[in-house]
């Protein structure tokens, strides 16, 4: 008697392509470019794919996604990983690929999440901050780093010097680790136009005391 198949996860899809993609860098980096361009490109090849997005992005609409050079794709806002996961358990065919954008902003079970997908042959692109304003890893983005197959780092253009940046520098707004905003309130520079803009910022501070 032949035995019991068990369900292998990859049948869920067929295509056996799970892995987790993460794109990093600062703000202006060209994250959600990258990401949106990954995403038509599946959907070139006909594979069905959903961007998520966190409810805390407040910027431009709320179901879609959009760079700063003004490209958009729909998405679809999710206030936890659970509800990514949630949503696509609803949907009636499978999907093959998942984009997450503003990753940084997601709860401590995004890594997980992800490692699921991936597990049952879904491609995972996650764009988002590795770095928050005071230049320390923001929030699962070092976990989700770990985990990815394939990193790619990217800079923006220093406002300062015009060299490559991975700094967001916060030029405006109070001191917590999430305040959305753009270029009125965040700036990219290099390590060096970094330290010596945090150094002025703390010695403000301190002199505000
Ligand atoms: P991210 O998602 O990393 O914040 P986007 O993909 O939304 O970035 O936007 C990238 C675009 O932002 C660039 O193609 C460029 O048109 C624009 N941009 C504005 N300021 C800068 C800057 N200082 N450095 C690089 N790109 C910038
Ligand atoms: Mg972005």
């Amino acid at each position: 008697m032949v035995p019991h198949e068990e369900h292998s996860p990859l049948q869920h899809t067929g295509l056996g392509e799970g892995r987790i993609e993460v794109v990093c860098g600062p703000m202006f980096s060209g994250k959600t470019e990258e990401l949106l361009r990954r995403v038509r490109r599946a959907q070139i090849a006909a594979q069905p794919t959903v961007i998520f997005k966190p409810a805390t992005d407040t910027r431009y609409q709320k179901n879609h996604v959009t760079s700063h050079d003004s490209n958009a794709l729909p998405s679809v806002t999710v206030s936890s990983s659970q509800g990514i996961l949630d949503y696509l358990h609803a949907q009636p065919r499978p999907v093959t690929v998942v984009a997450i954008d503003e990753a940084q902003f997601f709860d401590a079970e995004l890594p997980a999440t992800c490692v699921t997908l991936a597990n049952n042959g879904i491609r995972v692109i996650a764009a988002g901050l590795d770095l928050d304003f005071k230049g320390i890893p923001f929030g699962v983005m070092p976990e989700l780093l770990a985990l990815a197959e394939e990193v790619t780092k990217l800079h923006a253009v220093c406002m300062e010097t015009g060299r490559p940046a991975h700094f967001s520098h916060r030029i405006a707004g109070g001191d917590s680790t999430v305040e959305i905003g753009e270029k009125d309130r965040y700036i990219p520079l290099t390590r060096q136009a970094f330290v010596e803009a945090r150094k002025q910022a703390d010695r403000r501070e301190s002199s505000a005391e």
